[in-house]
């Protein structure tokens, strides 16, 4: 199957996938990918120009009327048929996911299986198009509403789930009707060709998914084009609030998912063993790099001590690897500018004087010394007022903040810049009742550390976590990705008059 999608170079050199063929561009600009794990550049990645993006929006306007008038329920089975394609196909995904973004294959796979999720919903797009209907508004009157597609649309998609992220928005565009151009994240965008393939093979027509690798080109390009209709964006804010604002500014609908500082709250009476297992997993699995990580753990009165000596130990022994090792619990960084970043994070936090109880900043992986592994990170009596606290690490770093009880833990997490996802671990009812109704967070987790919502709902944070009014996949993606259209109707009699037509009707 891959060797239709690339050629024998070395590195690789990828294409984009317009009108359902591979399409070169011009071969002016690349960009490197890495194997994580060696520090290897593996393939380059063609950063596309304004006549590649061009090239799209003609094949994606082009197929629109044929793809929005398709019945819904050929739509869903083109989903159902895609759908056994991913599940033939999930090994050879989820080790191109690990290839160029380092994630083990396990956690690899678990990001494909939530991405089916969202294809398994879209399934079922009949059943969600169904609209509303009222019999007899009004005298002889009945009024109803229907979704339609809202035409051409763009996803622009981060690094840290390059299938997951770009499968919470396509499966339910194209299910609605539209056609779709994907801007995936040029640190590791091999596996959205292999979904462009995939979707082919299901029997999707040509123009109906394409993608566009590339830079802020090809983003601006997309922005400002009159041809495209909505926009979907997940990554880091301060990129979220220049799509939404460029994209509204330009007529379009926009959802702007952007970065986070997940909380996680442990009350004193919370179970201990299941919160650190919890917490680990949450802190350090993916190395950091999920917009649901936890990346502050708020130790509500006496707990904190007992929390912190079980933290240190466990992070200590975290197994790190390649993400091809069956014993690894993460991975490397994606980048070695990442992986700078981060670390430097570390060193900040050090200098705030917040109390490194952890530190992974010289670990180094035999055999593998050019990957861009980091250590897991562990941060004690961490301020609100430093900057590890208040800024998007995005690693394996972990900060602990003490608070004195519930009340500041509230006051502590509502006054920060972002609310995309928090968990509360109790052993009381009244206690996660309270703080999931006070709390300003989009996703709460009740001794759950992250509460990612399933396909059939919708995930978006709030604050500085997401820009625009809908979440997506789930009903939202539905809402987002249709309009509506309400008809109001009257057949009279021959001959039968309205009542008088100058007066607003009163029924
Ligand atoms: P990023 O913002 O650097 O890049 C995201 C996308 O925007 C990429 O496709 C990139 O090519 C493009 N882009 C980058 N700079 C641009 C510019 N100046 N103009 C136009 N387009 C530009 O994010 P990333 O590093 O790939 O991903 C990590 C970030 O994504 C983190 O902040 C993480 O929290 C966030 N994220 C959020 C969610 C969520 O649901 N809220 C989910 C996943 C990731």
């Amino acid at each position: 199957m891959t060797t239709r999608l690339y050629d024998e170079a070395t590195p690789r050199k990828l294409a984009h996938f317009i009108n359902g063929k591979l399409h070169a561009g011009d071969g002016q600009r690349w960009g490197d990918i890495f194997n994580p794990a060696t520090g290897e550049i593996v393939s380059q990645v063609p950063l596309g120009s304004t006549a590649d993006v061009d090239a799209a929006l003609q094949a994606a306007t082009a197929a629109l009327p044929g793809w929005a008038d398709t019945t819904p329920l050929r739509r869903a089975r083109i989903m159902f048929k895609f759908k056994e394609l991913l599940e033939k196909n999930a090994d050879e995904i989820a080790a191109m996911i690990t290839h160029e973004h380092g994630k083990v294959l396990s956690d690899a796979k678990g990001e494909l299986t939530r991405g089916i999720e969202v294809v398994e919903f879209a399934c079922g797009i009949p059943h969600l198009l169904k609209g509303e209907y009222s019999d007899q508004v009004g005298g002889g009157v009945d009024s109803w509403s229907i979704r339609q597609p809202v035409g051409v649309c763009a996803g622009i998609t981060p690094f840290n789930f390059p299938v997951m992220v770009p499968m919470w928005m396509f499966p339910m565009a194209l299910a609605c009707g539209n056609t779709f151009i994907l801007k995936p994240s040029e640190r590791d965008p091999s596996p959205s060709l292999m979904l462009a393939e995939l979707l082919r093979e299901a029997g999707l027509p040509d123009g109906v998914f394409n993608v566009v690798h590339g830079d802020k080109t090809v983003v601006d390009a997309l922005l400002t084009d009159p041809r495209v209709a909505a926009v979907s964006f997940v990554g880091s804010t301060p990129i979220a609030q220049y799509i939404y604002a460029t994209g509204t500014a330009h007529g379009k609908r926009v959802q702007a998912l952007g970065g986070a500082k997940n909380h996680m709250v442990v009350m004193p009476d919370a179970d201990l063993d299941l919160t650190v297992d919890s917490l680990m997993g949450a802190a350090y699995g993916s190395a950091g790099e999920r917009c649901m990580a936890i990346s502050v753990a708020v130790a509500v009165g006496d707990i904190a001590d007992e929390l912190v000596k079980r933290m240190v130990e466990k992070t200590r022994n975290l197994n790190i690897g390649p993400g091809t090792d069956p014993n690894a619990d993460m991975g490397p960084l994606v980048t070695r500018t990442h992986y700078d970043k981060v670390k430097a994070y570390v060193d900040q936090g050090v200098k705030e004087g917040a109390m490194l109880v952890v530190d992974g900043r010289d670990f180094k992986v035999a055999g593998h010394e050019g990957g861009f592994f980091l250590g897991g990170c562990m941060f004690d009596k961490v301020k609100p007022s430093m900057r590890i606290y208040q800024e998007e690490i995005f690693g394996p770093v972990l900060s602990v903040v003490r608070v004195p009880d519930l009340d500041a833990a509230i006051s502590l997490i509502n006054a920060h810049e972002f609310g995309n996802g928090v968990a509360v671990f109790t052993g009381s009812g009244n206690t996660a009742r309270e703080f999931s109704r006070r709390i300003s967070v989009g996703m709460v987790g009740i001794n759950v550390p992250i509460p990612v919502p399933m396909a059939f709902h919708s995930f978006g944070g709030w604050k500085h976590s997401l820009f625009g009014d809908h979440s997506v996949h789930g009903p939202e993606g539905v809402r987002f990705y249709t309009r509506l259209k309400t008809m109001t109707a009257r057949w009279p009699q021959q001959g039968e008059l309205s009542a008088n037509p100058f007066i607003m009707p009163t029924h």
